[in-house]
């Protein structure tokens, strides 16, 4: 099923490339940089990093639909936001496939079904390991959730680094970027995107 129209990130017309091939193409990097690829410390770097890669980039092979599908109804009438906060994201932007480091909240108002809360963080994982554009991963997150548990509100916000800004091109040490996504009821009603505002400033 296709979550985001606008993304390409869900059809996966990609050809498999070999870990040799991978390989190959790391050596070529190193080479690049100015270094000698068969020299002792390095040679199986490219293998480490491959390895790597398939760590930062796992979530191209999980479907985030899967984590909300277990869903709880006996809530005893529960009907205000849930929010989850501080959910740390690491992930990679896709101009320069650098870091991107920081946090995530995210809420949402049940309509009758609840969801176990580390599944809210697994949402956020599968999104976030892949290449990204934080207002991309902001929306995806915001949008899959609202879609699959249809509650009567969603809103996201992710506050990270990204590393290409801090440690290449402007430099910017401390500089964070923040990105918010409101459907439903957070967005339609500012009492809850205020409370949902405040819930997630304080410490
Ligand atoms: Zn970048």
């Amino acid at each position: 099923m296709k979550l985001d129209k606008d993304s390409d990130q869900t059809t996966n017309k990609k050809e498999h490339v070999s870990d040799e091939k991978a390989e190959q193409a790391i050596k070529t990097i190193i080479q690049y940089i100015g270094e000698d690829p068969n020299r002792e410390g390095l040679k199986s770097t490219p293998k480490r990093v491959i390895k790597a890669f398939r760590e930062y980039f796992k979530g191209y092979q999980l479907d985030p639909n899967q984590y909300l599908s277990k869903t709880f109804s006996d809530v005893e009438g529960y009907d205000d936001m849930v929010i989850e906060k501080n959910i740390s994201i690491q992930s990679h932007c896709e101009h320069h496939m650098a870091p991107i480091i920081g946090v995530a909240h995210v809420a949402y108002i049940p309509s009758d079904k609840v969801v176990g809360l580390s599944k809210l963080a697994r949402v956020v994982e599968v999104f976030s390991k892949r290449l990204q554009t934080q207002e991309r991963l902001t929306t995806q997150i915001a949008k899959t959730i609202m879609e699959v548990l249809n509650p009567r509100g969603v809103a996201v916000t992710i506050d990270a680094e990204h590393q290409c800004m801090t440690s290449r091109g402007v430099k910017k040490e401390n500089t964070s970027t923040i990105t918010n996504y409101f459907l439903g009821a957070f967005k339609d009603d500012l009492s809850f995107q205020n409370r949902y505002l405040r819930y997630i400033n304080k410490d």
